[in-house]
């Protein structure tokens, strides 16, 4: 598709993010809105319908690329966000299709988008192996080898918060025990620092978290130390099983910096027997809040690096 763009979509639980990807990557233009509360799977899409539309030039674009929370029917593109609940196998690439009649549709996990853009034109880029991981509201990530974006069976690869780090630990949503994304996800590091007596300053979130542990409260620092060390001991787990020489983070809790990262690497330094796991490195995302909708984009610009199913072309 030489020197088209792309529209391109991050479809998240609080935020709709769109713009316009041109080929080589760049976002020309970029609008995000807060998605509705409302349990109304209309009002859901007419707030990402409102926001499409009112892109300029959107009628020029030679495809439409997708990241959305999961779990989803993959490549079909019904998604059942588990954060977005007025979605329930709501058939988003079949409305999107609908409204750009004969142009390619690619709808992915949003995850593995992020992964595609941290190695398409991030932090990862000319890196063979690697992973891309989101620490936000939830915990995910990407899985790159040997150059190319794994789907999986059932386009689900890399669901790295619900690997078990602690198998007496926490409750998780998904109704295991233990997972990353128990211990990690920024609504878990603030309901533990309120039990271990943090006063929530703010707004009681991670945000405000990540700023009292900056000012130096003691709790604040040891809640992002636990949650950082889940997520080096998680990456271990995962570089030991794929042989990665990178790990590219982003997200909003993922924002706190050096008070995530120091604990992970040195939770990695401590599970890394292995001689291969010792020169992986963990770093942070270089496309910010953007990594989304450049790996939406990268799902259809760079098909045979990010998208492996046959479905998703005009029709298909
Ligand atoms: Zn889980």
């Amino acid at each position: 598709m030489p020197d088209q763009t792309v529209l391109a979509v991050d479809m998240g639980g609080t935020k709709i993010a769109v713009g316009i990807v041109g080929h080589d990557g760049r976002v020309l233009v970029r609008t995000r809105t807060l998605t509705p509360t409302e349990p109304d799977a209309e009002v859901v899409w007419a707030a990402l319908s409102d926001a499409i539309d009112a892109l300029p030039d959107v009628e020029r674009v030679g495809g439409v690329g997708v990241g959305c929370g999961g779990p989803m029917v993959w490549p079909a593109g019904r998604v059942s966000p588990l954060n977005l609940p007025a979605w329930r196998d709501f058939p988003l690439r079949e409305r999107l299709q609908a409204r750009f009649p004969g142009l390619m549709v690619r709808v992915h996990n949003d995850a593995p988008c992020f992964a595609a853009g941290e190695h398409w034109r991030g932090a990862g880029k000319g890196v063979d192996n690697m992973l891309g991981m989101v620490v936000s509201t939830g915990v995910g990530a990407g899985v790159v080898i040997g150059g190319r974006l794994v789907d999986g069976r059932s386009g689900n690869a890399g669901h790295i918060g619900h690997v078990v780090v602690d198998p007496a630990g926490w409750p998780c949503s998904c109704g295991g025990r233990g997972c990353l994304e128990a211990v990690a996800r920024g609504p878990a590091l603030a309901a533990w620092a309120v039990q271990n007596g943090w006063r929530a300053s703010g707004d009681g979130s991670a945000h405000a978290l990540a700023d009292d542990a900056r000012g130096g409260d003691p709790v604040a620092v040891a809640a992002f130390a636990r949650a950082g060390r889940a997520v080096g001991t998680a990456i271990a787990s995962a570089a030991a099983l794929l042989d990665i020489a990178l790990v590219v983070i982003g997200g909003g809790v993922a924002q706190a910096g050096e008070l995530l990262f120091a604990p992970a690497r040195r939770a990695l330094h401590d599970h890394s027997g292995v001689e291969f796991l010792r020169d992986l490195s963990i770093v942070p995302s270089a496309l910010g809040p953007d990594a989304g909708l450049v790996g939406a984009a990268a799902l259809v610009l760079d098909g045979p690096h990010y998208w492996t199913s046959g479905a998703g072309a005009p029709g298909g």
